[in-house]
């Protein structure tokens, strides 16, 4: 019986390290930017809460690493008149802890509350879970949601991507191989209700299925609608046809036909956390509660 104990934990967790790389320290985004550029197989490190995992699941392999931590220049929330700035080396525990963002973008705030579990948290950065890509993300369907600008820094300059351009498929994004996030800049939704409604098997996991909400109304009526997914495509997800086709309308009479719009056209896929219709099931039911909820 010992035998075959010790044969399973030889065969299936013997990679408890990742695979061999080179690490590499730079003292500028410049140089950052320059050494991936330069090296094939090179990757950031942020809080390594994705990467790190991903390389000793052999999941990823590289050969170089390029330490992102010492750029303390990434590590800011700032307010400007019209948006919130946060550097890609922001911990979300720093979002969390600013009382800036919890008064001006308290949906952020609800989501990320929600992110894995403390020492997720502690380490894991906004911009490191855009970069991942991950179809699962809340972090990644709540920057959807306010469709966010993107702030790159390449050997080439700078650009501005809105987060409806970013996320190319499952963990890839619009980035180029030598350029890294620097921001993300959230819109204040000034006027808005939010929500965020997600379903989990276990405390401290990815969701199952998440959403996201901000509804803009008056009188009752939608003047703005924007709902973003997690878990449910091969990227976050946004219905912008279906939460167009909703404005002018009265919200709380029309939360049904909302639900059965959102899952058309989706084909959630199927994993070790549920079938495909299964998941289309909790879409639908996370919408329901999270619409009802934001009513009142
Ligand atoms: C146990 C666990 C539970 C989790 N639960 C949730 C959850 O409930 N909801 C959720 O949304 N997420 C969840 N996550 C994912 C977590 O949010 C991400 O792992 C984290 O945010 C990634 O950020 P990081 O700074 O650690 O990135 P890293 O792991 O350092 O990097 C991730 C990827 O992004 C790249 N990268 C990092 N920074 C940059 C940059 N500035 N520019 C370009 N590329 C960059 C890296 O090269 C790598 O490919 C969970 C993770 C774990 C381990």
């Amino acid at each position: 019986m010992l035998k075959v104990y010790l044969f399973i934990q030889y065969k299936y967790y013997k990679h408890v390290y990742p695979p061999d790389f080179a690490y590499y320290i730079p003292n500028s985004i410049y140089e950052a930017v320059d050494f991936l550029g330069r090296y094939d197989n090179a990757r950031p490190l942020a809080g390594g809460q994705s990467l790190l995992p991903m390389l000793k699941l052999r999941l990823l392999n590289v050969d170089y690493i390029v330490d992102l931590n010492p750029l303390k220049e990434l590590d800011y929330v700032s307010l400007n008149k019209d948006y919130m700035e946060i550097g890609a080396l922001t911990r979300y525990y720093e979002v969390l802890k600013s009382s800036i963002v919890n008064e001006k973008l308290p949906l952020l705030s609800m989501v990320i509350r929600k992110v894995g579990d403390m020492q997720v948290r502690n380490m894991g950065t906004i911009a490191g879970s855009l970069a991942n890509a991950d179809p699962a993300s809340d972090t990644c369907a709540v920057t959807l949601v306010f469709d966010a600008d993107i702030v790159t820094t390449s050997s080439s300059g700078n650009r501005v991507i809105k987060a409806r351009d970013f996320f190319k498929g499952p963990f890839t994004t619009a980035l180029a191989k030598d350029e890294i996030v620097t921001a993300i800049r959230y819109p204040i939704l000034e006027g808005y209700k939010f929500n965020f409604v997600k379903v989990v098997r276990r405390a401290g996991d990815y969701p199952l299925v998440s959403v996201a909400v901000a509804v803009k109304l008056k009188d009752g009526v939608i003047e703005d609608l924007r709902l973003g997914y997690a878990g449910v495509s091969q990227t976050p997800y946004r219905p912008f046809e279906v939460e167009k086709s909703f404005i002018g309308k009265s919200l709380k009479d029309s939360i049904e036909d909302i639900v059965s719009k959102v899952v058309e056209g989706v084909n959630p896929p199927s994993d070790t956390r549920g079938s495909s219709s299964y998941r289309k099931e909790v879409m639908r039911n996370v919408t329901r509660k999270a619409l009802r909820e934001v009513m009142g």
